[in-house]
């Protein structure tokens, strides 16, 4: 399915009204977060290290700079691993309750991927995309209102989205 750009605009323009600052944590209520500013991106995951690493059959996360997102308390437990792609992912999760907060890559250290279903209001958050369709189970429902990328979204995109 080919990419309806005119639409992923108008996603990304409802996406950045997200009122912020806003927060979210873990389970046990050990590790809180708070975002100074709207996602830049947003969506759910089905590729297969998101399957593993949260027990489900696709992740739903949002993507905010670093300097925007602060992890307030909480011990945080790291997974570290290597993408197809030979990048470096590290998984933060609550070491008390295990929940899987956020996720950081080494080669894009200006951002931080947020689990959604961590938000205090998981419901405020607009989704964009589905990345990694290609990995998706049969009998898992795809929203065709979003935009559909086979693997990662920048993978796909002709220029940088860094103009948000
Ligand atoms: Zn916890």
């Amino acid at each position: 399915m080919a990419i309806d750009f005119k639409r992923l605009r108008l996603a990304l323009a409802e996406l950045s009204k997200m009122p912020a600052p806003f927060e979210g944590g873990c389970l046990c209520g050990a590790v809180r977060y708070r975002c100074e500013a709207a996602p830049l991106w947003s969506g759910h995951c089905h590729c297969n290290a998101c399957k593993k690493l949260s027990g489900a059959p696709f992740t739903t996360a949002f993507t905010v700079r670093t300097e925007h997102f602060h992890a307030l308390c909480g011990d945080i437990l790291s997974f570290s691993r290597t993408t197809e792609n030979g990048q470096g992912v590290r998984s933060r999760r609550c070491a008390g309750c295990g929940v899987w907060v956020w996720a950081e890559r080494d080669a894009r250290p200006d951002f931080r991927a947020v689990l959604a279903t961590t938000l205090d209001d998981p419901r405020a958050l607009p989704l964009v995309a589905h990345a990694y369709v290609s990995e998706a189970l049969p009998w898992t429902p795809l929203d065709p209102a979003l935009a559909h990328f086979q693997k990662m979204p920048e993978d796909e995109l002709p220029a940088p989205r860094a103009q948000t």
